[in-house]
């Protein structure tokens, strides 16, 4: 077993670590403050390879494995969990499907815009009443003259106002069930497509959240998405890539938490010494570390099994759920740390705590996780209608 990264993985994490703090660290409580979707920095990343880190080098990307991308977005994800949830999305949920599921036209057509930032994608599968279960797709797509007509609504979806591709998943025949499902890459200028602005959420303020709403949008065959009645499959394998992509975002956080604690107390003075000195503050970094270090190798398993092409659902599925609450439960220990300091976004815990909180909740929630989990213990689905 051999747990050094190459010469090239930790060159890509110090670059990556680098511009995080160069770039990202700042801005990050800036936008938070302003809620604002920073497209300039999208911009940078983009620029730095980090939108297409495993898209080939053919198509634009940087052709990396998925050890390394974990790198990078445990990187950036310490920066900033919204400028995370744009990688995360981009990459694996978007070129990440379009990448095993797009014919070469559709390959040659979109991963290119994307990887440089040219374009952005949007992941469309919860809808206002499907949620956990997004076998139960409510929009409809019906056959026309040369392709589809989509109409419905989708909830929840980061990146929808700014997208110019989304991935919508709809239902072509209620009868069929999740047999009946199909991915449609749609032109988000289309008319009859429109995406408005979810506000006033907990965290992630500086990450773009949408509802969208489809009115008889236009899609012709070309723009099918791997085979009609397959789109099930489709969504299931881009979610455990995105999963693998949120989970390193998770350790970042809990990576930062770590790292900001032990700063703040080794310099905050109580009772005429470092807080740091006190075994329960001890206990406290301890297990922040603990959950940390837990989460990475849970992490890298994941990533290496995916590289080595062997089946690691259930693995994705264990580093999601750990890693996700573990970054809640470090950011909500980090904020002890800092006692009534870490109250207020002067230090970042302030937003990582808030940030952490979705984690467990989207990409499936971590009650989700635990069922795929179950699933693979015990033979029985429990999400099985
Ligand atoms: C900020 C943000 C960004 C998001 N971005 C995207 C995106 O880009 N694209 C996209 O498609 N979606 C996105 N989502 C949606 C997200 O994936 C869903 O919120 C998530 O899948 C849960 O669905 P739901 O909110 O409908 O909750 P529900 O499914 O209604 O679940 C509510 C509760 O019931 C539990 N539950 C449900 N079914 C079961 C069961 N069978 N057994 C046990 N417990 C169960 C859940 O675990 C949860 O605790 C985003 C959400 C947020 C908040």
């Amino acid at each position: 077993m051999d747990f050094e990264l190459s010469d090239e993985q930790q060159l890509v994490r110090e670059t990556a670590r680098a511009f995080t703090d160069n770039e990202i660290v700042e801005r990050a409580r800036q936008n938070a403050r302003a809620k604002r979707f920073d497209r300039e920095l999208v911009t940078k990343l983009a620029a730095q390879g980090y939108l297409g880190s495993i898209v080939p080098q053919r198509y634009g990307g940087a052709g990396l494995d998925h050890v390394t991308y974990g790198l990078i977005v445990e990187q950036i994800g310490r920066g900033d969990s919204a400028m995370r949830t744009v990688v995360s999305v981009q990459t694996s949920l978007v070129c990440g499907s379009i990448l095993r599921w797009g014919t070469d036209e559709q390959k040659a057509r979109y991963l290119p815009q994307l990887c440089s930032g040219e374009w952005l994608g949007c992941f469309g599968l919860t809808e206002p009443d499907s949620g956990s279960d997004a076998a139960n797709q409510r929009t409809r797509a019906r056959r026309v003259d040369g392709g589809w007509l989509l109409d419905g609504a989708k909830m929840w979806i980061s990146l929808g106002n700014h997208a110019q591709v989304a991935l919508i998943f709809a239902q072509t025949d209620p009868e069929l069930g999740h047999r009946g499902l199909a991915c449609f890459l749609v032109d988000t200028s289309q008319p009859g497509f429109r995406a408005q602005e979810i506000e006033h959420k907990m965290g992630l303020h500086a990450s773009d959240t949408a509802s969208i709403s489809l009115e008889e949008v236009y899609v012709a065959d070309a723009d099918v998405l791997g085979e009609v009645g397959r789109g099930f499959r489709v969504a299931m394998s881009a979610l455990d890539g995105g999963r693998l992509s949120v989970a390193a975002g998770c350790v970042g956080i809990c990576q930062g938490c770590l790292e900001a604690s032990i700063g703040y107390a080794q310099q905050r003075e109580q009772f005429g010494r470092p807080i740091a000195s006190f075994q329960l503050v001890q206990a406290m970094l301890s297990d922040i570390k603990v959950r940390t270090d837990a989460a990475r190798l849970l992490v890298w398993r994941a990533g290496w099994l995916r590289d080595r092409e062997r089946p690691c659902t259930t693995e994705i599925s264990i580093a999601k759920l750990y890693a996700s609450e573990a970054a809640v439960w470090c950011a909500n220990e980090a904020l002890q740390v800092h006692g009534g300091a870490g109250y207020v976004d002067d230090h970042p815990v302030e937003r990582w705590f808030r940030d952490a909180r979705v984690t467990t909740l989207y990409e499936g929630t971590s009650q989700i996780q635990q069922l795929i989990i179950g699933r693979a213990l015990t033979g029985i689905d429990a999400l099985a209608p």
